[in-house]
């Protein structure tokens, strides 16, 4: 890596470009960034026909790493196959920069916890990471129409299990150092009834003999799907192939109960730039207003810094900071409404203040 990390920002649609500036304060407050800023989606097929084009991946691929925002919004909705849809940037992105390992952290800050669907005593403690494979399965397999049957073929080799396998060993062996327990991986599939997933499982536990540190479980994904509500807590690392991962990775980022809270990482091989952006989409509804909830994007600059950069200190700070404005009540409109958990002996609970995206971006800079 060069001595200043370049980054391209890719702001999107929506509300993607009120975020990504938000991300860009909390970045020039860390240290000295390179930015480019690029276009993808929506704004891109205004701009030049298509989504993504060649030269913005090649700058993305050029990068130390790509912070996006969202992409989307009714203007580009279509049915028309042959239209270029923004979500075309995405895939592209991943495809084009080799992205096979998504990673998505889901620790409710306590703050919030009582805006979880869960009972509180079922969700607290709670603090997984789901590893879902990416750029495999059924989502990149042989598909197609025969007269009145269709079908989506699902394909995996024995490489890609192996990648990604040790992408989920590594994070939960980092983890556990960080975080001072036990590294456990839980390896989904469904391997009583798809070939795919039994050499799934008998790749993960080949490459589970190179991590004697690291626990590993197997489990069928409709017990999975259970278990994520049953006994949340319980978890530590997932991993899982890209159809599964899908799903529970949307069930899991529920068990937090706001959207506006969610990071996620996409990795490739060891040395390429990941692409770093929060699970949530464009918001068309509350564009241009000022109030969207930028934290599912600090914390999307988090594990750029933990996961791209080796800065894992700082990616902590940022987390703290997080954690400190919502302790404080801070809130924007999407979080209103749930209870600030005081300790037990509490007089005062302390109230919900609403702010909008630059006051929270304030309070989080000054947090740090
Ligand atoms: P969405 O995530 O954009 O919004 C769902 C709801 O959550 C909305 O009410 C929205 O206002 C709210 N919300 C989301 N993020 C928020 C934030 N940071 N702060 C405050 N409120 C927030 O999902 P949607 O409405 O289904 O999709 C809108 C557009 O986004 C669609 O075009 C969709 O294709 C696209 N999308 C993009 C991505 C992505 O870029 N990764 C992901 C999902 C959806």
């Amino acid at each position: 890596m060069t001595a200043t990390p370049r980054i391209v920002l890719l702001p999107g649609d929506g509300i993607g470009p009120e975020i990504v500036a938000a991300a860009r304060r909390l970045l020039e407050a860390l240290g000295e960034f390179a930015f480019s800023e690029r276009e993808v989606g929506g704004c891109s097929i205004d701009a030049h026909g298509t989504a993504l084009t060649d030269q913005v991946l090649a700058a993305c691929r050029d990068s130390d790493a790509v912070l996006l925002g969202a992409v989307g919004g009714p203007k580009w909705d279509t049915t028309d196959p042959a239209a270029p849809r923004p979500e075309q940037g995405l895939l592209g992105l991943r495809k084009g920069m080799g992205l096979y390992a998504n990673l998505r952290p889901v620790r409710p800050s306590p703050a919030l916890i009582s805006a979880s669907p869960l009972r509180e005593e079922r969700i607290a403690g709670t603090d997984l990471l789901v590893v879902r494979e990416l750029t495999g399965g059924i989502y990149f397999g042989d598909s197609g129409r025969d007269g009145d049957a269709a079908h989506d073929t699902c394909e995996y080799s024995e490489g890609e299990i192996e990648r990604i396998a040790r992408t989920a060993f590594e994070s939960a062996r980092r983890r556990a150092e960080l975080g001072g327990h036990a590294a456990r991986v839980t390896s989904v599939d469904k391997a009583n009834v798809l070939e795919t997933s039994r050499l799934w499982r008998e790749v993960v536990g080949r490459v589970a003999g190179d991590y004697a540190d690291v626990e590993l479980e197997h489990l069928l994904v409709d017990n999975a799907a259970m278990q994520l509500v049953s006994r949340p807590a319980d978890f530590d690392t997932i991993l899982t192939e890209n159809l599964f991962g899908d799903i529970l990775s949307d069930e899991s980022a529920m068990l937090t109960g706001s959207l506006g809270m969610l990071p996620s990482a996409s990795l490739g091989a060891e040395g390429s730039p990941g692409l770093f952006e929060p699970v949530h989409g464009s918001a068309p509804d509350i564009a241009g207003r000022g109030v969207a909830n930028p934290l599912a994007t600090f914390l999307s600059v988090a594990l750029m810094l933990r996961h791209g950069f080796d800065r894992a200190e700082d990616a902590a700070r940022i987390e703290a900071a997080v954690d400190a404005v919502l302790d404080r009540g801070l809130r924007t409109p999407d979080l209103l409404g749930g209870t600030v958990v005081q300790p037990p002996m509490a007089e005062d609970p302390t109230p919900e203040t609403e702010v909008g995206t630059e006051e929270m971006t304030d309070a989080v800079l000054q947090e740090l």
